[in-house]
């Protein structure tokens, strides 16, 4: 198929896509966030933390101690287009162009003293950290707590390989769990929060309700046209990251689980159906300065439609009536992470994910400063495009360093992947 200029344009246009009118209330649900972090900083008798991706946050809500999430705020950097800033500053301390870009976000808003609106942070009263997913996270807490002169918990969270026996399992679940124990005596010593049992498990329970909600919305995800694409989701995460314990985040789900059933019903999509012409699984952390890409995709008859890594912030939770099984629940999905996996079963997974999604192709983003995300895409890749003749875009890109992202470069690579995958399609279609 030979381009022509209307073609050729489709990536760059800026013609937005529109999204559910739920997933548009979101920005309601972050100002009040906002908000409550803003009134937090002012008064001495409210406590914060700052808290990594993985671990569940609602281990300091539970603790009434409001949760400040570094690598969100680098995310709302990154879409308010301030990001190159602020790590350029952390560059000029000397931390190399490698190093995990959140975290260089992460110095530059904080050195920077930048509005929350753009993803400035305050100073803590403790950071909480953990090396369950990469090594940055601990290195990262443990300078900006030296930095700000704040207490640091590290949790020590043993990794699950291939071979892990089932024994080894439950030694490391009982490990975790003496040291949530401990996490809750080091919040009492620093802060004088002491744990409210009652609270605690109400705060479970909302999340655990919540992930139910975002797996319906999954599952309604299946059908064609698909009611719900990237442009939605990677703002849905939101209340799954911060504010899962909370009812405001359980009613937003549950208009949007409402919405997404009237245009299941209706057979509605994000795209009309005549329009979706290639459903795509989206592997990696989406670049959050280029958010129109997922919309532009569109444009081209293309929708995400499962994304590994806004799935993984809604894993199921069980429902628990004790403290006990609330500390066991934790610490069981401590144990649970999606880079944990290891390639045998990462490929049995997206294998699964494209028959059950009706997957046309796969986009993975290997990114240049986040090493376990990107571990293992080019067997992915292969074993994808062997065993079941799906095609797969590997492109190199970041998730908060613009730098990294070459307009017209990914516009060639887009358009050649169409091509490949209308192709592909048709040659399925014969069989
Ligand atoms: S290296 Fe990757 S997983 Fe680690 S903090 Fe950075 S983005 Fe997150």
């Amino acid at each position: 198929m030979k381009m022509n200029s209307t073609t050729s344009s489709k990536l760059s246009t800026r013609k937005l896509v529109k999204t559910l009118k739920s997933s548009q209330k979101i920005s309601e649900l972050i100002k009040w966030y906002m908000l409550k972090a803003k009134i937090n900083e002012y008064l001495p008798w409210k406590k914060s933390a700052w808290i990594t991706s993985s671990l569940p946050v609602e281990l300091l809500w539970g603790l009434n101690i409001f949760p400040l999430h570094p690598e969100n705020n680098a995310c709302i950097s990154g879409a308010r287009k301030v990001s190159l800033d602020l790590i350029e500053h952390a560059e000029s301390l000397g931390y190399s162009r490698d190093v995990c870009s959140y975290m260089k976000t992460n110095v530059g808003a904080y050195d920077k003293k930048i509005s929350i609106r753009i993803g400035g942070i305050a100073k803590p009263d403790f950071v909480v950290t953990a090396g369950s997913i990469c090594d940055t996270h601990v290195k990262w807490f443990q300078i900006q707590a030296r930095r700000m002169d704040v207490p640091i918990f590290v949790f020590d969270v043993p990794h699950i390989v291939s071979g892990t026996s089932k024994s080894t399992k439950i030694r490391y679940k009982e490990y975790l769990i003496e040291q949530i124990y401990d996490f809750f005596d080091f919040v009492e010593a620093t802060t004088g929060k002491k744990l409210n049992e009652k609270y605690v498990l109400k705060i479970w329970e909302n999340s655990a309700r919540l992930s139910d909600l975002w797996q319906q919305i999954y599952e309604h995800r299946k059908n064609i046209p698909s009611p719900v694409g990237y442009a939605d989701t990677l703002g849905d995460i939101f209340p799954l990251v911060l504010l899962p314990g909370l009812k405001k985040s359980i009613k937003y789900f549950e208009d949007l689980l409402k919405e997404v059933e009237e245009y299941v019903a209706l057979g509605k999509g994000a795209l009309l159906k005549e329009e979706e012409k290639f459903r795509l699984m989206f592997e990696g952390i989406p670049m959050w300065y280029r958010i129109k890409f997922f919309h532009q995709l569109m444009n081209y008859g293309a929708i995400v439609t499962y994304e590994p890594y806004t799935f993984s912030f809604g894993a199921s939770r069980p429902h628990v009536d004790n403290l006990e099984d609330g500390v066991n629940a934790m610490a069981e999905s401590m144990l649970q992470q999606p880079y944990f996996y290891n390639l045998s079963d990462r490929i049995a997974y997206f294998k699964d994910v494209i028959k059950k999604y009706h997957i046309d192709g796969v986009l993975l983003h290997e990114n240049m400063s986040c090493r376990p995300s990107c571990t293992g895409m080019y067997d992915l890749k292969q074993k994808i495009q062997q065993d079941l003749g799906i095609p797969v875009l590997l492109f190199t890109c970041d998730m908060t360093d613009p730098r990294a992202y070459g307009k017209e470069q990914m516009q060639t690579r887009i358009e050649s992947f169409m091509e490949i995958l209308e192709q592909s399609k048709s040659k399925r279609l014969d069989y």
